[in-house]
């Protein structure tokens, strides 16, 4: 079984110390690919090092997160297409909208949302998309874009039905996390799996964040990582009435269409 872990955070500080554990649990665990969340110029930055040192395994995107959306301005702009026009980064993102926690102005994050789809359609590559109590902002600005980008990919879906259908309708893919792991919060997702085509379908960890809540044993620390997609495999596959193995073959082969990654 081999699947990809297309939402890492694997330049986050808790994996500073034992990363080479991590990538070989995450080996054992049967996920060899990981594309790794740029959220920052720096965090891109950090990440193409990983790529560097992994280029066969790790890949990156490139892009900033809503959360730091006000640093969005022409320099940003300019790093950010020169960090997308390397190799080993293969999408634009995150990038979106974020208004649970504003902690960047609407404004600000639906200025810097709009500038690197903007670079997206101008390198052709897909986007790796963040939306967090923003749908209706979030689809009315991809909608105008959508014409012009190769492809994108809502991340952490975590949305209502009506959310999923226009996702869907708009042909934009969807990312699943630990989030439906979770019987407070994510039980809705489940009858909504079904739904989604098996070559617009992904599944990410988000790593260290999400720790999937019906894992069993429970690590000690609460960090989640990427060995643990296994366990957002079983729940989706579950939901699906499919067999792990069968989500794993359609979830790899989607992200390896999507990222466009080189064969291996
Ligand atoms: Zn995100």
């Amino acid at each position: 079984m081999e699947l990809i872990d297309i939402g890492v955070n694997l330049t986050h500080e808790s994996f500073h110390h034992d990363l080479a554990d991590v990538l070989l649990r995450a080996s054992r665990a049967g996920v060899h690919r990981m594309i790794i969340t740029g959220t920052s110029v720096q965090a891109t930055r950090d990440a193409l090092a990983l790529h560097a040192l992994h280029p066969d395994r790790l890949f990156a995107t490139a892009g900033l997160h809503p959360h730091h959306a006000s640093e969005f301005d022409a320099d940003t702009a300019a790093a950010l297409r020169e960090l997308a026009c390397q190799r080993g980064i293969v999408a634009l993102g995150e990038c979106g909208l974020d208004y649970f926690r504003n902690f960047s102005p609407r404004e600000a994050q639906l200025r810097a949302f709009a500038g690197q789809l903007e670079i997206a359609a101008e390198l052709q590559l897909p986007v790796f998309l963040h939306q967090r109590d923003a749908h209706a902002d979030f689809i009315a600005v991809l909608r105008d874009f959508l014409p012009r980008l190769k492809d994108a990919v809502a991340h952490c879906f975590t949305g209502q039905e009506n959310e999923l259908e226009d996702c869907l309708s708009l042909g934009v893919a969807v990312g699943i996390t630990g989030w439906i792991c979770d019987e407070r919060r994510g039980r809705h997702l489940l009858p909504l799996m079904a739904r989604i085509p098996a070559n617009r379908l992904m599944i990410e960890t988000d790593a260290p964040y999400l720790l999937p809540r019906s894992l069993r044993p429970h690590p000690p620390s609460r960090r989640n990582e990427p060995a643990f997609l296994a366990e957002v495999a079983a729940t989706v596959a579950a939901a699906r009435n499919e067999s792990i193995a069968q989500l794993a073959a359609s979830t790899t082969a989607a992200a390896q269409q999507f990222f466009r990654l080189p064969q291996v």
